[in-house]
């Protein structure tokens, strides 16, 4: 797959290194996201340590060959627990988000890698790069939740 989901046309030149997430237009949040997948793939929290691990088994709607949500604009009426980032519910979602999340990056002071594709241009290099989980999941409706810690993964790109 080559063509973006994401519209990033149009956008002021690195407008992440200039303005605020919570400054930003809706155009220019959504452009954030640099389509790598990882958060929509099941994690498990460990009760007592309160530890995030990730696992390969994807939420239901996640398409693992364009590596994007199917229903992206109704997904709430399939999976109403489906998280909408926001500036305002960022820093309680920190602890589980991946690494490489643009959006978890910008909020602690970090900069976007060469590969986000509002620098190289192109989706292509977030999974060139080795970041994203396209063709790398399993669908949650063939694995039992009991069995998902058989599906334990390292954050890819990580
Ligand atoms: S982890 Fe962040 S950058 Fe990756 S798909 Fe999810 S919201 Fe987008
Ligand atoms: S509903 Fe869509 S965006 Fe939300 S976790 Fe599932 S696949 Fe990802």
């Amino acid at each position: 797959m080559t063509d973006d989901p994401i519209d990033r046309t149009g956008l002021r030149p690195r407008y992440w290194e200039t303005t605020p997430l919570n400054r930003m237009t809706r155009a220019e949040w959504e452009a954030l996201c640099d389509g790598c997948g990882k958060c929509c793939l099941n994690k498990l929290e460990d009760d007592e340590t309160g530890e995030v691990v990730l696992t390969r088994v994807a939420c239901r709607l996640f398409d693992d060959t364009t590596c994007r949500c199917a229903q992206y604009d109704i997904r709430h009426q399939f999976v109403p627990e489906c998280i909408t980032l926001s500036p305002k519910n960022l820093d309680k979602n920190l602890y589980w988000m991946p690494e490489t999340c643009a959006y978890k990056l910008l909020h602690t002071g970090k900069p976007l890698y060469d590969w986000h594709p509002l620098i190289s241009g192109t989706p292509e290099t977030v999974h060139d790069a080795g970041v994203s989980v396209r063709d790398a999941t399993v669908p949650e409706f063939e694995v039992d939740e009991d069995d998902w810690e058989d599906h334990l993964i390292e954050e890819p790109g990580t």
